[in-house]
């Protein structure tokens, strides 16, 4: 990622709480439809908008083994390695500085984290540093995000509707329901070894 050529990266952050194959599908699309030279995985460190979540280095290396081998992914730990409260702000422009002149940012989410973007810390000033680029999710349409004048612009990506979450998973590793076909294979066999999301573990 060095030289002085114009780069493009998006960027899809996450719990991770399992990585999916919804995640791995909507990256590969919004990088096909945006020519994007890279789509960076983020997994928060401490996501606000959530009450139970697994230990941040579990969601990092799931996020790792399930994009491991992708050409045209990869995965940081900017948010893990910052103290507090993950803002996606605080994300766009450290990016921002890190990549430098010459990267436009795309923010991927899917419809149902886009239509709290009013809840986002300082929504008027992540639009200086990226734009958001949406993908609808069963349940949650393009439609139902509200944006106003000075917000970031959206840019809607097309994407088949996946009925994936990682809430479903989580309860299916529970119950011992196959999930196997929801995650990529090395995310499966993580969460066996590790025992996440069984009753009793820290996950659960
Ligand atoms: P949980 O069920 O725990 O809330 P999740 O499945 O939404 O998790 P996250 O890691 O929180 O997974 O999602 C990261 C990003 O991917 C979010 O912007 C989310 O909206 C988006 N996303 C996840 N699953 C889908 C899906 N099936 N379709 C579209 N977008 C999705």
């Amino acid at each position: 990622m060095s030289g002085s050529a114009h780069r493009r990266i998006g960027v899809l952050g996450g719990t991770f709480d399992p990585m999916h194959n919804a995640h791995t599908a909507i990256a590969t699309e919004v990088k096909r439809a945006l020519d994007l030279d890279l789509v960076l995985f983020v997994p928060t460190g401490e996501p606000w908008q959530k009450e139970h979540y697994s230990n941040a280095e579990d969601r990092f290396m799931m996020t790792v083994l399930g994009t491991g081998g992708v050409p045209g992914f990869a995965v940081s730990r900017i948010e893990i390695d910052r103290r507090g409260p993950t803002y996606t702000l605080d994300t766009m422009v450290s990016l921002t500085a890190f990549y430098g002149e010459g990267t436009d940012l795309f923010f991927i989410v899917g419809a149902d984290a886009a239509a709290q973007l009013g809840t986002w810390k300082k929504v008027e000033e992540l639009g200086a540093y990226c734009e958001v680029v949406t993908i609808a999710r069963p349940g949650f349409a393009h439609s139902d995000i509200i944006t106003k004048p000075g917000w970031p612009a959206l840019r809607p990506v097309t994407a088949p509707l996946m009925d994936i979450s990682a809430t479903d998973i989580r309860e299916r590793v529970r119950a011992r329901r196959p999930y196997a076909d929801l995650v990529p294979a090395p995310v499966a066999r993580y969460i066996e070894e590790r025992g996440l999301y069984r009753e009793g573990s820290r996950s659960a």
